[in-house]
């Protein structure tokens, strides 16, 4: 009796912990938030913003929004509020599961024998997985990393099949165990260089259980969160799961999702799956993502000239002279397929990086508006490395938006010359002219591309500094305050939420990003040095809670999941 009683006790006391653990913080439904500074753009001298039932209601200085001092303040001193920051062209799904395999990325290593290291350390530690997967072999930022031989892998990992996926993702590595098991000829060495093999090998790993997917997607949404993003826009519902709009779906709605969702499908998902009024809740669905070409570090990129004759080009990525990219196939059923969804209410993003391709996005979309005229779409131009001048001048004329992938720069800016001659490197990724030219410019990381790191984004756009030191054409930098404004309200026109969010404003959501110091007054080179102190969404600070508190359904399920 007394053991029951005692047993008794300890699941009380247990459990009132759990529940003082798991209790969410909540602000009160008005307030009033005063910081140092309240940055937005064009907001002239405010330090305060009154907050009621997640809308914004007025924003100025404190002693004026409230004379009497009857609301309750959440104050934040020696801190900036920005409006929340908005990731118009990530993936998370992707960047969930690349961040749980081994990284042996140029971010993280310098040298070739790091990397192999790194891969002989995660070969020797206990097996949780049956494959050896790692992500972020980069041939273009590491200098001395010439391609792995066969025997090296198989003396790294001899039975358990290890892949290596290259950081721009078209190219492979496997161990002979994993090409045996991929069904692959063990005839050509380590390399995995034709997509279809990459994919052989990728589809060959067997699928992590889908509430282990469910759990490290939920974990990437909060370091989106923490990284200071309130809003992520999804070009491409990729990664390996069964139905991966159903599931971001299903994180994106909840109520106590930290981000706003906005998401772009793919071509083959884009017939099956309808729009959503973008205006209801914290997730929609906006239209439709396209690939025109690939990657300027892979040969990918469609440009109008050659790429330069250099032994990073010809012996890294094995280029032929004379390589301009892919052939792009044939631009009337390219062209056909814009319109198709463009007559269907579908926005479109288009991934472009070379010129060619940029002239094949803007022709589509010319046709398109010309035979559906609907002045309410606004298509997107993604990447945009080698855009010109006149093709920005038609984008502003299309009224097409224009999204700069300037970390391109912070980790490659110093093999830009080699890759393209020094006057291509000089107008890559040219948000300055965009910005010159009147189009709506907006930032992007495309995680799991690069890190998540808007303050490293906005230091870059600002400053044009690659990794050796060196300024790639100052011409193209941005002011901060425009660099700030491409990553608040014009990623929120972007993504079709004008006048919704992006903007500290009366009317607009309670969406706030809390920067640890004033990035108007940070030298711009050490603007990556600012933190993020947190993120407010609809007037609540994001949900950041470990999951075992937040959610201990699914991480019991997650447990089972691992056990049987
Ligand atoms: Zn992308």
């Amino acid at each position: 009796m007394r053991l029951l009683k005692y047993f008794l006790g300890v699941v009380v006391v247990l459990s009132a912990i759990w529940v003082w653990a798991a209790r969410s913080d909540r602000y009160p439904d008005r307030y009033l938030l005063v910081a140092d500074h309240v940055w937005s753009p064009g907001l002239i001298d405010a330090d305060a913003v009154l907050v009621d039932n997640g809308e914004i209601v007025s924003v100025g200085r404190a002693a004026e929004l409230d004379t009497d001092g009857a609301v309750p303040r959440l104050e934040f001193p020696g801190k900036t509020v920005l409006p929340g920051l908005v990731e118009p062209h990530t993936h998370p799904i992707a960047s969930a599961l690349l961040g749980a395999v081994v990284d042996v990325s140029g971010f993280n290593h310098q040298s070739r024998a790091e990397v192999m290291q790194s891969l002989t350390e995660a070969a020797g530690e206990t097996a949780l997985t049956p494959w050896l997967v790692a992500f972020g072999w980069d041939p273009v930022k590491i200098a001395d990393i010439e391609p792995p031989t066969l025997a090296e892998l198989d003396a790294i990992s001899p039975d358990r099949p290890m892949l290596i996926l290259t950081q721009m993702l078209h190219e492979a590595y496997a161990n002979s165990a994993a090409q045996k098991a991929a069904g692959l000829p063990l005839s050509h060495g380590a390399v995995l260089r034709e997509l279809d093999e990459v994919n052989a090998a990728t589809s060959a790993i067997p699928p992590p259980a889908p509430e282990v997917v469910e759990m490290l997607l939920r974990q990437q949404y909060q370091a989106y969160a923490r990284a200071g993003f309130t809003t992520i826009g999804i070009t491409g519902a990729v990664g390996r799961h069964a139905d991966p709009v159903g599931l971001l779906r299903k994180v994106g709605q909840d109520s106590s999702a930290p981000l706003r969702t906005y998401l772009y499908l793919t071509d083959e998902q884009a017939g099956d799956v309808g729009l959503h009024d973008p205006a209801q809740d914290r997730f929609a669905i906006l239209g439709t993502k396209l690939w025109v070409d690939g990657s300027p570090f892979t040969g990918g990129a469609a440009i109008a000239m050659p790429y330069e004759d250099t032994h990073l080009v010809r012996e890294r990525l094995g280029l032929a002279h004379d390589h301009s990219g892919p052939d792009l196939g044939d631009p009337e059923s390219f062209a056909d397929k814009i319109v198709e969804l463009h007559a269907a209410g579908h926005q479109i993003a288009l991934h472009v990086q070379g010129e060619r391709a940029v002239d094949w996005g803007l022709n589509g979309f010319a046709r398109a508006q010309e035979l559906y005229p609907n002045p309410d779409l606004h298509h997107r131009l993604e990447h945009n490395a080698l855009i010109t001048q006149a093709q920005m001048t038609r984008a502003v004329d299309l009224s097409v938006s224009l999204g700069f992938f300037v970390d391109h720069i912070t980790y490659y800016g110093h093999r830009l010359p080699e890759l393209f001659g020094p006057d291509r490197a000089g107008r890559y990724m040219p948000a300055g002219a965009a910005q010159q030219a009147g189009a709506v410019v907006t930032l992007h990381g495309d995680h799991p591309a690069t890190p998540l790191g808007p303050l490293l984004t906005l230091k870059t756009a600002v400053t044009r500094l690659g990794p050796d030191g060196a300024v790639l054409s100052p011409e193209q930098a941005l002011s901060v305050e425009d660099a700030l404004t491409a990553m608040t309200r014009n990623a929120a026109i972007q993504l079709g939420q004008g006048g919704r969010f992006g903007e500290i404003a009366p009317g607009q959501r309670a969406d706030f990003t809390i920067f640890s110091g004033n990035p108007i007054e940070t030298p711009p080179d050490q603007l990556d040095q600012l933190g993020v102190d947190r993120t407010i969404i609809d007037g609540q600070p994001a949900d950041l809670r470990p999951l075992w508190l937040s959610r201990p359904g699914l991480m019991l399920r997650v447990a089972a999941s691992v056990v049987f």
